[in-house]
Parts: C-alpha cells; structure tokens; sequence
C-alpha cells in the first residue's frame, strides 16, 4: 500500500488517480487547502475507494498509528503549504508544516522501516541566479521562505540518504502544474484570490474578476512577458508513478525535473487559452510582481533517461482541462 500525504489536494489527487490503476492507496490528509468532496470524485473517476484519514503530518502518534495498523511499502510525500506570498507573511507556519511536517513523517518511516518516498519540491530552488534551462546540478538559492522550506528539506534528504543506504528517495523539481482531469472532476480550486496565471485567468474568464493583471511586460523574454514551463498535472501525475517503480529497482537518492522542456509567456498562454475556449480575457500590464524571474523551464534530459517521462499534454490541453474544470468539477 503507498500512503500519500496530501492525497486530495490538486497534485496528490491526480497521481492517486494514476496509482489506483495499479496500487492500493492510503491518504493522509488535514483538509487544510483540500476538500473531502474530492474523496467522492476519485471514486467516480476510478471505481475504487482509497483509504482516507483526516490527520496531520505533523501528528507523531496518528503516524505511529498508521504504519503499525496499514502495511505501508512507500510514501508520496505532497502535503505541506505552497503559498509564496503567505510564507513570506508568516515564515513559521511554512517551517512548522514543510519542515517539521516532513521531519516527523521521516522519523514514523524510519521507526517503520519503511525507506521508499518520493518527495515533492520545486523549481523555485533554482532560485534567481541560473540561467535557463535549469538543470538537476545546478546550485540552489531561494529567495523566499516556501522556497527555503524545499530548499531544507532537501538537504534534510541528502543527508538522510547518505545515512543509510537502506533510504531509496526521488526527490521531483516541479516546474508549474495546471490543467485538470479530463473527467472535469477534479483540479485545482484555490482559496481566496489566485496568485497563480491559470487560476486568475479561469476566474477571469468566468466573469468572477474584471480582468487579469499581467505582471511586467519589459522582461528580456521574446514578448517581455514571464516565461515559465507550464505541465499537465496529469502528465506529473503519471510522473510519479514512474518515479515510484524506478525507487523500488534502485537504491540511493535522485533528484529530478518534471515539466515539458517549453516555456510559454504569459501573452502565449492568454492567446492559447482565448483561442481553445473561445473566451475574450480582457488584461493590463502592470508593475512587476515582487520576487518574479524572467523565465523559468525545465532540462528535461534526466526525467527522459531514468524514468523514461515525457509529458504528453501540450498547452492547448492545460487551457481546455482547465476550463473544463471550473465550468463542471468546481460547481457539483
Ligand atoms: P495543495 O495545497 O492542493 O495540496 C496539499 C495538500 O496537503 C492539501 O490537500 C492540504 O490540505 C494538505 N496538507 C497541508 N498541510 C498538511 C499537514 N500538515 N498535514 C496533512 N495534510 C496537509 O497543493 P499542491 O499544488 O497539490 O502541491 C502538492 C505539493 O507539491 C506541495 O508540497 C507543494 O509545495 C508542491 N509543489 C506544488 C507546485 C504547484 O504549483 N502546485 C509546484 C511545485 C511544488
Ligand atoms: N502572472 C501574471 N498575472 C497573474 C499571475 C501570474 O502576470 O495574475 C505571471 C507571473 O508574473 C509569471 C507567470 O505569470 O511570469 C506565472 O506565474 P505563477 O504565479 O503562475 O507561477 P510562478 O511565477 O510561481 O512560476
């Protein structure tokens, strides 16, 4: 059985879809940006019923629990708090639930003896000073405290790695997921004002605010708008799975991106997104967002030669799935 923690978030329910193909599956969850109504679409989508406990990863006897009462082979570790701007608003919580979070499910895991996690991190440990594309060796910096959270955790890894060979962890660089199930069942629903391009711009187009304000158009990128490398979430999903059957044929820790190679600008994706939905999204340019680099994109090279990952979804199908989502998951 795989524990996924976080398992009904955006992320963690589109790769336990991915895993109920093949594996049971155990969510760990605090519903703190997730909703249990998920729970009920994976059912739909899947026809299979993964076990679900409300907790935190940070519940020492919840864990103990757990891996003594459910025999837990491997762990996809996504749950923790992502907000860049938040964290910056309130540091502590970011290393009380990143940190801590990740500290206290290592240590149930080693207490368990179970050594196989596939943990969730970031480009944003890349941080402001590589030139793109970036690459799995290249020196890391962050520039905000989310990003210092991944940054810990993933020297935590390193050195639990070198330890004890007994640890197998894939370490996955995230570059930026959007798009949906095609069922339009699940996807990403954020609380509050999105600080993310996709979500702005389905709000946007659904009449929920006025218009989308992009953010710098004087960027040394081909329009001056940002650059990032945008991947279906369901193409990262099935990332994982591949990473999971490399753990389980290979000892030791490796560390690998997962997105397309390709950065778009943000005027590519509010043409893309015009354009397959039919939907005018009315923008200003704006200032700068504070903290933002120009462009952002994967190498890609590694995630080819170990997991043999490619993305399949091009950007067209990140624009449709996730409209798609806003107009049926979203309101049931
Ligand atoms: P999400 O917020 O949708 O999912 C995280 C889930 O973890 C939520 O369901 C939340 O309720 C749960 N959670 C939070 N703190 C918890 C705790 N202490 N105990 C138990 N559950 C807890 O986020 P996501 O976009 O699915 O991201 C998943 C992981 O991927 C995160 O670690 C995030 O930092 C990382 N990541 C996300 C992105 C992105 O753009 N979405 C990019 C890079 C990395
Ligand atoms: N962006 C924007 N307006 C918004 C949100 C984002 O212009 O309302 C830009 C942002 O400056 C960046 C790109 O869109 O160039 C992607 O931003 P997002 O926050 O989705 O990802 P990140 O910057 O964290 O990679």
């Amino acid at each position: 059985m795989i524990l996924v923690t976080g398992g009904l978030g955006y992320i963690g329910s589109h790769t336990v879809v991915e895993l109920l193909k093949s594996e049971e599956v155990l969510i760990l969850d605090n519903l703190y940006n997730s909703e249990k109504k998920v729970l009920n679409r994976i059912d739909q989508i899947t026809g299979k019923d993964p076990v679900f406990i409300e907790g935190d990863i940070r519940d020492e006897k919840l864990l103990d629990q757990i891996f003594t009462r459910y025999n837990i082979e491997s762990v996809i570790h996504f749950a923790g708090l992502k907000a860049v701007g938040e964290s910056v608003e309130v540091p502590l919580r970011y290393y009380d639930h990143n940190v801590n979070g990740t500290l206290t499910l290592l240590k149930a895991m080693a207490k368990h003896k179970v050594f196989n996690l596939v943990f969730s991190s970031s480009a944003t440990v890349y941080g402001d000073k590589n030139p793109v594309p970036f690459h799995e060796e290249m020196p890391l910096s962050t520039t905000n405290p989310y990003g210092t959270t991944k940054r810990m955790i993933e020297e935590m890894l390193g050195d639990l790695s070198r330890s004890d060979e007994k640890w197998r962890i894939m370490i996955l660089r995230y570059f930026n997921p959007v798009g949906a199930h095609s069922s339009g069942l699940i996807g990403e629903s954020p609380k509050g004002i999105p600080n993310n391009l996709m979500p702005f711009i389905c709000q946007v187009a659904k009449g929920e605010r006025p218009k989308l304000n992009i953010f710098g158009n004087d960027y040394n990128t081909p329009d001056g708008t940002g650059v990032r490398d945008y991947i279906h979430v369901v193409d990262l999903a099935r990332g994982h799975v591949l990473a999971l059957e490399y753990l389980l044929k290979n000892i030791g820790l490796e560390i690998v991106n997962l997105g397309t190679g390709r950065g778009y600008s943000v005027l590519e994706m509010v043409k893309t997104f015009e354009k397959v939905n039919q939907i005018s999204i009315p923008f200003e340019v704006v200032n700068r967002r504070s903290g933002d680099i120009a462009s952002c994109y994967a190498s890609t090279d590694k995630a080819k030669v170990i997991l043999k990952f490619d993305a399949h979804k091009n950007l067209e199908d990140m624009c449709a799935d996730a409209w798609y989502y806003m107009n049926l998951g979203e309101n049931q």
